[in-house]
């Protein structure tokens, strides 16, 4: 039996775990917290620094396979243990690049994949140069997620809250929609293609409110936008999972915001809303069996489950019975023992046929489901 590695122990590798039931595989977490959402549910559990080469190194050596789920990980490890024979999941070369927003942006130049206008700044008051490019997005070069390392400047006084760090300063973009589009990659560089998302915003928390697949697009941005992603992640050269994040603006111009060489949380109704996962669809690649179908079952909404402001804590879920009578919704938990402001603690999935149901329903469960702490 194949020996899989995942490096982090949170609610993606928990998904990717359900997922592996299915299959011959033998699975190894790496966490440094051994409470962590998949770190029971594994057959061999290591605590350990995903960042430190040596904690990465001696974790993979023994593995026939490793991928990750978060960016923030040891790349030189995954390099030696590519080197060696085991292999990465995406390649480390992709991982480096994505991994630094400024060498992922100067790569979106070279390869003349559209993306907003950017310039890099290393200090704060470099900022001051550049005034004349602003209402801008300041974002650091590595080390932030959801949101966190990402500052809009719209004006000159805005430059106080802006990096003092290798960062991007991009053109603000006038969104219309964001999106995402997950491509599967196999061994032998085919594609498979899911069907976009629409990812709405809370533009207060800088945090997603909630998605809808498949997205409703204008027939040109859905061309573009598949033609795009599909590019990009071919210029990657990676076998593995891709999330492409974009921007289709008001002139219908689709941008690459990011991508996520990895499962990522804009795909997560594809476990019910979709013949094949996301999750499914990784253990396809890395075990080298065929891919799976893409193809959506039913529409979808999905929710997040996030830490309510001011509650910090053992869990306790609000309205979690309200929500399991609902018809066609799905609950997903992390297991995550204590919550905090804006923690990510499960999703629900919402299928129908009916758009209107489905924003209806994740509306009913914005309002009614809360993560609180036990007050005692
Ligand atoms: P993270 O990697 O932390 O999720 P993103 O780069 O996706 O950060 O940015 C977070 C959010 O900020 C985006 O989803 C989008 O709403 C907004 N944003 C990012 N870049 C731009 C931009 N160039 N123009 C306008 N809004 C942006």
């Amino acid at each position: 039996m194949k020996k899989v590695g995942i490096l982090g122990g949170g609610q993606l590798g928990r998904m990717l775990l359900q997922a592996a039931i299915n299959y011959p595989v033998e699975t190894y977490i790496m966490e440094n917290d051994a409470h962590a959402p998949s770190s029971h549910l594994c057959h061999h559990f290591v605590k350990g620094d995903i960042t430190n080469f040596e904690d990465v190194y001696n974790f993979g050596k023994q593995l026939d396979a490793i991928t990750i789920e978060i960016e923030h990980v040891n790349v030189e490890a995954l390099e030696q243990l590519a080197a060696e024979g085991v292999v990465v999941y995406p390649k480390p070369e992709a991982l480096k690049i994505i991994k630094n927003k400024i060498h992922q942006k100067n790569f979106y130049k070279q390869h003349e994949i559209p993306t907003s206008e950017f310039v890099v700044t290393q200090t704060l008051s470099e900022l001051n140069n550049h005034i004349h490019f602003l209402p801008a997005v300041h974002k650091l070069g590595s080390g932030g997620y959801d949101g966190k390392g990402v500052q809009l400047l719209r004006k000159a006084e805005d430059i106080s809250v802006g990096f003092d760090a290798p960062a991007v300063l991009e053109k603000m973009v006038d969104i219309k929609q964001e999106i995402a589009i997950i491509i599967a990659v196999a061994n032998n560089g085919e594609t498979a293609i899911y069907p976009p998302v629409d990812m709405v915003f809370d533009p207060n928390l800088n945090l997603l409110s909630y998605q809808i697949c498949p997205a409703v697009l204008p027939e040109k941005v859905f061309w573009k936008a598949e033609a795009i992603a599909i590019n990009v992640v071919k210029k990657l050269n990676s076998p593995g999972i891709f999330a492409v994040e974009m921007f289709a603006d008001k002139n219908d111009n689709v941008l690459v915001n990011e991508i996520a060489p990895r499962v990522h949380n804009s795909g997560h109704h594809s476990i019910e809303g979709n013949y094949s996962s996301q999750f499914d669809m990784l253990w396809r690649i890395m075990l080298n069996y065929p891919l799976g179908n893409t193809e959506i079952i039913l529409p979808s909404a999905l929710v997040n489950i996030i830490g309510a402001e001011n509650h910090e804590g053992a869990v306790v879920y609000d309205g979690l019975n309200e929500v399991l009578k609902m018809d066609n919704v799905f609950v997903h938990l992390y297991g995550k023992a204590k919550t905090k402001p804006g923690r990510k603690m499960g999703h629900v999935t919402i299928l129908s046929n009916e758009k209107q149901e489905l924003l209806h329903k994740a509306n009913q469960i914005k309002h009614c489901l809360f993560v609180k702490a036990k007050s005692d």
